[in-house]
């Protein structure tokens, strides 16, 4: 579905530092997803799987101009049911947490909240379990998962709510949609992180830390059932890819985002963290791609 966008989302992309020319077309006749796998190359799904891929009339105009040269990836990611984290932590010796694999979404938020898994529970003021819209009200459009909270979100208990927060708010905006749970468009979004609590000073999660937080991101995912995933940044794309693509933790940013994975049956879209645009304003045309790509999958479910 093409995007429309009214004056006040021109207006938005325009305070997001993107002129408006350099913007991909989203009319139909631009039709090819940068880096998108062609048929032959697309990954064999399993039986009674949907093939991760919009049709081209459902997945318009994604390549902005400027964009480098379309390049196959070296390795076609498979369709995959997701190794539980559950799993590595057994494989660790580390206790397993069967309670939240099957934890309802109030259970869920206490278990987070309650959580003293790692050495994170012993430095964080709050835990961060995320916000918008919950599983009441059926499946979310987009659920988008970020890296851990911050200090300002450590203080508030909400991602994403500092300068990357912000920009992140305007790229919503700008697609038409938004953080409140009961948005007025109607399309419900979700935004958590890999790590419920703020790594001290910022510092990159570190493996163990995601190891004991991921049974809760995928439990939310569980119970959310996302019609697409939006990883922004490495740590949410390596969290979520890692199953299917264990060269994820070594490629970077630039290469993994321009196509379209699967969590499970669910489409995955990789995408720049704001904090990065924030640094690097010169690939917020590539962001918009990649919302661009996840808002044709999210109306073509
Ligand atoms: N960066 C993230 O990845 N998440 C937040 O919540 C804030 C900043």
């Amino acid at each position: 579905m093409p995007l429309h966008l009214d004056a006040r989302q021109k207006a938005m992309l325009e305070h997001m530092g993107l002129r408006l020319d350099f913007l991909p077309s989203t009319t139909p006749d631009d039709s090819t997803p940068e880096t998108l796998t062609t048929p032959a190359q697309r990954p064999a799904t399993a039986p009674g799987h949907t093939p991760a891929q919009p049709s081209a009339q459902q997945a318009p105009a994604l390549r902005p101009p400027n964009a480098a040269p379309s390049v196959t990836p070296a390795r076609v990611p498979q369709a995959h049911k997701p190794v539980r984290a559950t799993e590595t932590i057994q494989a660790a010796n580390l206790g397993p947490r069967p309670d939240v694999a099957q934890a309802d979404w109030s259970t869920l938020q206490a278990e987070v909240q309650a959580c003293t898994a790692c050495a994170l529970c012993q430095t964080r003021h709050q835990t961060v379990f995320g916000v918008g819209a919950d599983p009441q009200g059926g499946p979310v459009d987009w659920m988008i998962v970020g890296e851990a909270p911050g200090e300002q979100e450590d203080l508030l208990g909400e991602p994403f709510v500092g300068p990357a927060g912000q920009l992140l708010d305007q790229m919503l905006a700008a697609v038409g949609l938004s953080r409140q749970p009961a948005p007025e468009a109607g399309r419900r979004v979700f935004i958590a992180n890999v790590l419920k609590c703020r790594p001290p000073g910022n510092r990159n999660p570190q493996p163990e830390e995601v190891a004991q937080c991921l049974p809760f991101l995928e439990r939310q995912i569980e119970l959310l059932r996302p019609k697409v995933l939006l990883a922004m940044g490495k740590f949410g794309a390596q969290a979520l890819l890692a199953a299917q693509l264990p060269e994820v933790a070594s490629m970077p940013l630039g290469k993994l985002r321009g196509q379209i994975y699967r969590y499970g049956e669910i489409p995955l879209v990789v995408t720049y963290h704001p904090a990065y645009l924030l640094r690097t304003p010169a690939d917020k045309a590539k962001a918009w791609a990649d919302l661009c790509q996840a808002h044709a999958i999210s109306h073509a479910a």
